[in-house]
């Protein structure tokens, strides 16, 4: 018999419930905070640019929340995704690890995104929210709200970062093939991007400004909300059907993960993948080694301060308690642009101080040479960002051929590589560089 590599669940095992580790901390995750007052902020001030439905979830400390029957329909277009063995990264490596991978690039998207973007969509439908305008980097985020707008029959407008939208065309056109407006940021469309012009008419951008128009927006027009796709409490809880259908994966695959990788941007995946293994570390005696993985250009959690930060560049938004390396920074243009955030999502920075969780961060030019050797191996073209959890996996799995030592190690390839080919590009032709790494 040979080795099985899929551990399949079926639409049955479509989650039932998100899991929220905020009833589980052992000291409460510290508030948000108005900027102006320092007061922790009202349901009703983030109603201004939230529906109800949402602003409940985000402040919500139940365990188990359930998930809405037209929510479970949408997942099932691509859940349960795939836990798969890379046997044949395994035997690439001449490891005694064993290696495993739980697949979200399988999504309409490609990425774990639309894990809460349908639930966004939906919870605005029923709020009464006609139209949404987010930000999106590379795309990634911006396209899976597309996808789910139109599932739920609302408008999209997305401000993307200027860089991108100039060099990586096929994320735009994939949100205008799914009916969105997109306007390259900083644009003429909002006063805070008519100002970011006006001081450098050739701005990049940043997703810090691309935040402030999309917040902008949604306060100047009638039945707008806003959506973010990583960083907040709700978003992390939505993603948590990543490591629910995990844990029940590896039961069916016999084994228990010694350690868990995740990348980490905003931290949404990794909160994802790693909370429910938490939630059983906690409550279940398990000791499971939860290991999220930055990028070395764009440290948040290993370089960044904890502290209260602004979410955006325009200090709109609520003071969060979060890793950061400032709101004014401006990450290098890495080609893992899901990565490039300066702050970390508040529940990923609250595990962090309560030592919950591992951090490391990694350079790119390793990141790359771990996806082509898995695309190479397992055939499947990993995203940039997820290969940063690969490529400290891939270092684990070195370690125990070295100490002939079996350990079971598993990641989430958040999403497939097919729209980054020309990172990929710039990798295989020697002209990626590492940037701001100190090795
Ligand atoms: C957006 C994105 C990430 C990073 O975002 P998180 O909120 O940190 O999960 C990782 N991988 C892919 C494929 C992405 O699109």
């Amino acid at each position: 018999m040979s080795t099985p590599l899929q551990f399949n669940l079926t639409a049955a095992d479509i989650p039932t419930h998100w899991y929220n580790l905020n009833a589980d901390f052992s000291e409460p995750l510290p508030p948000p905070l108005h900027p102006g007052t320092r007061q922790p902020v009202t349901p009703d001030l983030m109603t201004a640019i939230f529906p109800a439905n949402l602003v409940a979830q985000e402040m919500s400390a139940e365990r188990s929340i359930e998930i809405p029957q037209e929510v479970r329909d949408v997942y099932a277009l691509y859940r349960p995704t795939p836990l798969l063995r890379a046997v044949r990264l395994e035997k690439a490596l001449q490891t005694p690890a064993h290696i495993y991978y739980k697949y979200e690039g399988v999504s309409p998207a490609g990425s774990h995104k639309p894990n809460t973007a349908i639930p966004q969509a939906y919870y605005n439908k029923v709020a009464g929210t006609k139209r949404l305008a987010t930000e999106t980097g590379a795309g990634q985020w911006g396209s899976s709200l597309a996808m789910a707008c139109q599932v739920f029959g609302l408008e999209c407008t997305v401000y993307m970062v200027k860089v991108s939208y100039q060099q990586k065309p096929y994320r735009k056109l994939l949100m205008q093939t799914y009916g969105a407006t997109v306007h390259a940021s900083p644009s003429m469309e909002t006063e805070f991007g008519r100002k970011a012009l006006a001081e450098d008419p050739q701005s990049n951008g940043s997703l810090g400004i691309a935040i402030s128009e999309a917040v902008e927006d949604t306060v100047k027009h009638p039945h707008t909300k806003y959506a973010l796709g990583s960083v907040l409490n709700h978003v992390c809880i939505h993603q948590s059907v990543i490591g629910i259908e995990a844990i029940k994966q590896m039961e069916l695959a016999g084994e228990e993960p010694d350690i868990v990788y995740g990348c980490a941007g905003g931290g949404s995946n990794f909160a994802g993948i790693a909370f429910p293994f938490i939630e059983q570390n906690l409550k279940h005696g398990k000791k499971y080694r939860i290991v999220a993985v930055e990028p070395a250009s764009c440290p948040s959690l290993t370089q960044g301060e904890l502290r209260y930060d602004f979410g955006d560049t325009a200090e709109l938004t609520p003071l969060m308690m979060m890793y950061t390396l400032g709101h004014k920074f401006m990450p290098p243009s890495i080609h893992a642009g899901g990565l490039r955030y300066h702050g970390m999502a508040p529940m990923v920075s609250h595990c962090r101080k309560l030592g919950l969780i591992e951090a490391v961060a990694c350079p790119q030019l390793k990141v790359f040479e771990s996806a082509v050797l898995f695309a190479r191996t397992e055939g499947i073209v990993p995203a940039p960002e997820s290969s940063h959890a690969l490529a400290v996996l891939i270092d684990e799995a070195k370690r125990c051929r070295e100490e002939g030592k079996k350990k079971v190690l598993m990641f989430n390839l958040t999403g497939n590589g097919l729209l980054d080919l020309a990172a990929f590009d710039s990798y295989l032709s020697g002209h990626m560089k590492d940037v701001g790494s100190d090795d």
